[in-house]
């Protein structure tokens, strides 16, 4: 588990985002889509909030500064530079 984690860190935070993106958008949009159909809560829609809730985790855990652990605002491009330490981002 440990190592896993050491390895997802190394990902470019670019990468990071998008998952998080994704998860939180694919999330939304089908949970979404499932209450249309349905009025009581169903399998299709806890998966679909797991997702959305894990993508918003998914956001603070891996799209943060590697130097300083700054958090980067999600609605906000990220640029080359931290703008809390400065240090160089990939
Ligand atoms: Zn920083």
């Amino acid at each position: 588990m440990q190592n896993i984690l050491e390895r997802l860190r190394t990902l470019p935070l670019q990468t990071h985002r998008g998952i998080s993106f994704l998860s939180m958008l694919g999330g939304s949009i089908i949970g979404w889509i499932c209450t249309q159909f349905s009025e009581r809560l169903n399998f299709v829609l806890v998966i679909c909030l797991v997702c959305a809730i894990g993508g918003i985790v998914w956001h603070i855990v891996f799209v943060r500064c590697p130097y300083c652990g700054h958090h980067f605002n999600p609605r906000a491009s990220i640029s080359n530079y931290c703008p809390d330490c400065g240090g160089k981002l990939e």
